[in-house]
Order: structure tokens, then sequence, then C-alpha cells
């Protein structure tokens, strides 16, 4: 998609759980060639949010669109299909196999929406197609020297690029991704944001949940702050940085 083409839109968006309102309304969008901040403090509904927009689950009221599509209540392989990649808050990697196996599970999922049916099934041409792939986008971020080596022996913020280059595998336009620089050292979240510049002016759409403000105050071009459950800014960095509410909820509560 076209720079500045809306990927993923959220309108309205609540979410109850029984009594408890962990979205309140909440709407935003992510356009191709940008990177969008999801902040909040702890319990302000992010982690929620996310499974609403990644087909983890499915808002009580309003709707998300994905490349224009309603999607209502369709189940995640639904949202990767139509061009969603994601990560998640804690590694999932298969520590002992290598990070071009663990890279090509993902461009495997999205040639077979059901990959576990297929896995077995793979005729050589697809497994080499897939393993080219998988290889394409270990060097897009940079762990080409890595590709062979077993996924646990690497640091944790490769550990996360891996993980990333596991979701490119599979072509997304817009790319989820949860915490990404939790628990890193510095220059691990350099490398982590100067990878997700080159995706952004590659073309991708980066929504991120991130709890690490200079991180995301260095990267994102807009944020959207969640304090239970609804949102009380948007805006750039520096709009972001200067609002009085937002200062409140972090500072003042
Ligand atoms: P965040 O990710 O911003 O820390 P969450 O989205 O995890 O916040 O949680 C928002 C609120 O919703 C919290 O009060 C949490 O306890 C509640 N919540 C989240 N998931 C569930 C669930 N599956 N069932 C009940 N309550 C939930
Ligand atoms: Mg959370």
């Amino acid at each position: 998609p076209a720079v500045g083409t809306v990927l993923l839109k959220a309108e309205h968006v609540i979410k109850r759980f029984g009594g408890l309102v962990a979205n309140n309304d909440v709407s935003m969008q992510l356009k191709a060639g940008e990177v969008h901040a999801l902040i909040g403090p702890n319990g302000a509904g992010k982690s929620t949010f996310f499974n609403m927009i990644s087909g983890v689950d499915s808002p009580t009221e309003g709707q998300v669109q994905l490349m224009g599509e309603v999607m209502g209540d369709a189940p995640s392989r639904r949202f990767a299909a139509l061009g969603l990649g994601r990560t998640f808050q804690h590694v999932r990697l298969l520590g002992q196999r290598s990070v071009l196996e663990n890279v090509a599970l993902g461009a495997h999922q999205r040639a077979h929406k059901g990959w576990m049916a297929s896995m077995l099934r793979l005729d050589r041409g697809e497994e080499a197609a897939l393993l080219a792939e998988a290889r394409r986008q270990i060097e897009r971020c940079g762990l080409g020297p890595y590709a062979d080596v077993p996924a646990a022996s690497l640091a944790l913020g490769q550990q996360r690029i891996v993980e990333i280059a596991r979701a490119l595998a599979s072509q997304p336009a817009a790319l989820l991704l949860d915490e990404p620089a939790a628990g890193l050292r510095h220059l691990e979240k350099q490398a982590l944001g100067n990878l997700l510049r080159q995706l952004r002016a590659e073309g991708l759409g980066i929504l991120v949940v991130e709890h690490d403000m200079e991180f995301v105050m260095n990267l994102a071009d807009r944020i959207t702050v969640l304090e239970f459950g609804t949102v009380i800014a948007e805006g750039t960095p520096a709009q972001i940085q200067s609002n009085q509410r937002v200062l409140d909820a972090y500072l003042g509560g």
C-alpha cells in the first residue's frame, strides 16, 4: 500500500469484561509509512486493544477494519491473511531451533492459513521457497550471520529482532509490536529503533505498545495515550510531551 494509506482503523471500540470497561470508545488509525505508539499506565487497556486489532479477541461494541474490511469476530488468521503481522509481549521462539527455522515458520503460517494441518505435507519446492523467504527477511533485519545458530543462543535484543523477522516473513503491511524494547540494553534499543525506522521507510505501518518513553518519543510519528480504557490524548511526540492530562496520568496519578 502507498504511504499514507489507512491500513488499520478502530472505531469507537468498547470492550467489557463483566462490569469492567477495559476499552471505552477507543478510535485510532494506522497508516502505511508511519510508526504509531500506544502508551498508558499499567491496566490502561493497551493489551486488550492489541487483542482487538489482531483478532485474538473481538470488541463488545464498535468495529475494527483491516485493509478496509470490517473484521467483526474474524479469527486472527484472517487478520494475518489480510496483511497483519505481530509479535508478542514475551518472546515466543523455539529456542533449540535455528533462527532460520524460526523465521521460516512465520512464512509458513502465511502460506498455509492452518499451518499445523499442512506442516508435514510441504513439497520440496514449497519448503525451499519458505526458507529462501526466511533468509531474505533475516538479511533485511541484519541478522544474516546468525541464521544458522539456535535462537536461544542470541541476546534478548536479537531474539526480539528474530521475532520481527518472523512476522515479516508473512509479508505484512501492518506490524504490531507488543513492548518490543522491554528489557533491552541501550545499544539493543538503538538497533531495534534503527530497524523500525528502516521498515517505516520501506512503507510498513507499525503500531507499538511500549512503556519506554524515551524509545517512543524518539521513534513514533503519532502517539495515542490510554488511561482507564479511554483515549486521553493523541498527537505528535511534542504534543504529547507537553499535554497536561498526560503528565497528570503519568506523574500525578
Ligand atoms: P494494559 O495492557 O494497559 O496494562 P490490559 O488491557 O491488560 O491493560 O487491562 C485493562 C483492564 O482490563 C485491567 O483492569 C485488566 O485487569 C482487565 N482485563 C484485561 N483482560 C481481562 C480479561 N480477560 N478478563 C477480565 N479482565 C481483564
Ligand atoms: Mg499489557
